[in-house]
Formats: C-alpha cells, sequence, structure tokens
C-alpha cells in the first residue's frame, strides 16, 4: 500500500531525492539514506538491513519505516546526524528542545558521539559543585540553554528520570522551586513521587533554609571587635527582615529568591556597617552556603553528591 494519499508532511531539508527509504515519525515523513542512518546508529542498522516483507508499505515508490518517536524528536535528532552546525559542541550555545530531543533519540539510537554532546552541555548548567554554581551566568538572556530549562518547567526532571541521570536531579529540582508553581507542574508527567519530592523540597527552601541563610545578619546580636555596636546592630536588623520577604516571587526580582540566589554579591553594598562586622558577616554567609550545598540532595530525597558524581562518572565518563 502507497500511503503518500494520506499526505503527512515532507520535513524540510530532511527530504533527499537521491536516496530509497522513507521514515515517518508522527504525521512528518523523512527521505533519508540508509547508509547513513545505518552508518551512525548500530539499531537502525539492525533494523532497516532487515530484508522487507513484498507487502511493506510504500511511500512515492520508496520502502516506508514508522517510528514509534515524535517529528519534533525525530526531526531534531536527523538534523543534528546530517548538518555539522545544528547542534554545535558546548560551550557553543544551543536550546533546551534540541538538546532534549537529541539526547533521547541518541540514547534510544545508540548514537552515542551525540549523546555525549548534549550531556556536556547538560553538566554545564547542572554543576554537582558549589564553586561551578555560583560561576554559572544568573541575568535572562545570558545563557539560552539555561532561559529554556525555566521555560521547560518540569520537563528536565521528567528527561532526568527517563535516562537515569540522577546527577542532574538536584539543581534541576532546585529551578523548578524557583518557578511559580504553575498548574502545568501538577498535569506534567513528573512522576506523584517526584511532585510530592519537588513541594516538600519548596517549602523546607523558601521557609526553614532561607531563614538559615540569611541568619548571619543578625546571629550572633553583636560581633566581636565591632567599632559601632548600635548603628551596625539596627543596620544588620533592618535588613534581616527586609531579606525575609525576598522568598516570595517578585519581592526582589521576578523569580523566588531561594537560599543559592537569596543573599547575592550585589546585597553586602546594603548594609552600612563597620569593615569588622562585614569581614565576618561574609565569612558566616560562606560557610552558610557550602553548607546548605552538601544538604540540597537530601531536600529533595536524593543520594549525596559524592554518590551522584560517582554515578555521572559511570554512565558518561568523558563528560
Ligand atoms: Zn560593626
Amino acid at each position: 500500500m502507497d500511503v503518500a494519499a494520506c499526505s503527512p508532511q515532507k520535513a524540510e531539508g530532511l527530504w533527499w531525492d537521491d536516496c530509497g527509504m522513507v521514515l515517518q515519525a508522527g504525521n512528518t515523513v523523512y527521505r533519508l539514506s540508509r547508509n547513513f542512518l545505518a552508518m551512525h546508529s548500530p539499531v537502525f542498522r539492525d533494523m532497516l538491513l532487515l530484508p522487507l516483507p513484498e507487502d511493506a508499505e510504500t511511500f512515492e515508490g520508496c520502502s516506508l519505516v514508522r517510528l514509534t518517536d515524535t517529528a519534533e524528536d525525530a526531526t531534531n535528532f536527523f538534523n543534528a546526524l546530517a548538518r555539522y552546525d545544528f547542534f554545535p559542541p558546548h560551550p557553543l550555545p544551543t536550546t533546551f528542545p534540541i538538546l532534549a530531543s537529541v539526547l533521547r533519540m541518541s540514547d534510544k539510537y545508540g548514537v552515542d558521539g551525540l549523546r555525549a554532546r548534549a550531556l556536556a552541555h547538560l553538566s554545564a548548567v547542572h554543576p554537582t559543585t558549589l564553586g561551578d554554581f555560583r560561576a554559572l551566568p544568573s541575568g535572562k538572556g545570558e545563557n539560552p540553554l539555561i532561559d529554556g530549562l525555566y521555560q521547560a518547567s518540569a520537563e528536565m526532571v521528567v528527561l532526568a528520570r527517563q535516562l537515569s541521570l540522577d546527577w542532574l536531579l538536584p539543581i534541576a529540582f532546585y529551578r523548578l522551586c524557583e518557578l511559580n508553581p504553575h498548574p502545568h507542574i501538577f498535569t506534567s508527567e513528573l512522576a506523584l513521587a517526584d511532585k510530592e519530592r519537588w513541594l516538600t523540597g519548596l517549602r523546607l527552601l523558601e521557609g526553614t533554609e532561607n531563614s538559615k541563610m540569611i541568619n548571619f545578619l543578625w546571629t550572633p546580636r553583636t560581633i566581636d571587635g565591632c567599632t559601632s555596636k548600635i548603628k551596625c546592630s539596627e543596620e544588620r536588623l533592618a535588613c534581616r527582615k527586609e531579606a525575609e520577604t525576598w522568598g516570595i516571587i517578585g519581592s526582589k526580582t521576578a523569580m523566588r529568591q531561594l537560599p543559592l540566589d537569596l543573599w547575592d554579591h550585589g546585597d553586602w553594598a546594603r548594609l552600612a556597617v563597620c569593615n569588622n562586622c562585614l569581614a565576618t558577616m561574609m565569612a558566616e554567609h560562606s560557610v552558610a552556603l557550602s553548607s546548605f550545598w552538601d544538604r540540597l540532595p537530601a531536600i529533595f530525597d536524593l543520594p549525596s553528591w559524592s554518590a551522584l558524581e560517582q554515578r555521572k562518572l559511570s554512565c558518561c565518563p568523558t563528560v
């Protein structure tokens, strides 16, 4: 049976007249080279080199292979295979929708080089150390992949779970907590247990953990060596009261400020305190940040950073 009459859409740029095989994903068809796909993917090699039955489906006279993948995933994946600049390696920029498609498909079809390229992009924006996290760009528009991760909302957690990439999860959950709890998180493909982890984590981050992060502003009440005790105490107390509202979306920035960002570099300029108080508080804040980072995986019921790093090493040693 020739199915051209059902009029699927020919993929732009992935319909090569000199090739003899058509693949269909969703309502999109691709005319590609059997040998090209077999060369890159052992799964396609095994699948496409099997002899076709005599009554096999055809499309415009070519043998037709139906894929169970979405058209978006197939289009992004075939483009990444065929065009050297469509999905460039880190640190060149990419977007989350392309990366997610390429990772899912390269994992499924055994294209190890593209899978490693996708994981290198994800690894760079899901650090496993505090120093690497603090070195990430924090502004909107500075890194299109980070912007895309926020737009993707729960999809990053879902992807990491599907492909057993647990080492991405602490930061993926953390970013999810920074967003307004939009109803689509509840209706997303996120597993029920992960919805519970997200909600429990969000309550802890915006409550107890945020509070711990700014304790340096009022504990101890007087800092040893302070040269202006009354003024410094009043300043620190006033600042602490103001900072308590920063965990609410919109009170400081458009995002909810959680422990890793609650008090940032620019906030030290808010404090008109003596140099001794400033140095002591900076040291206390640094200790609080390190301590929070160590607790972060457990907040989302995940293994420790060292266990997650071991898993990362075993699943993708080149990243
Ligand atoms: Zn002081």
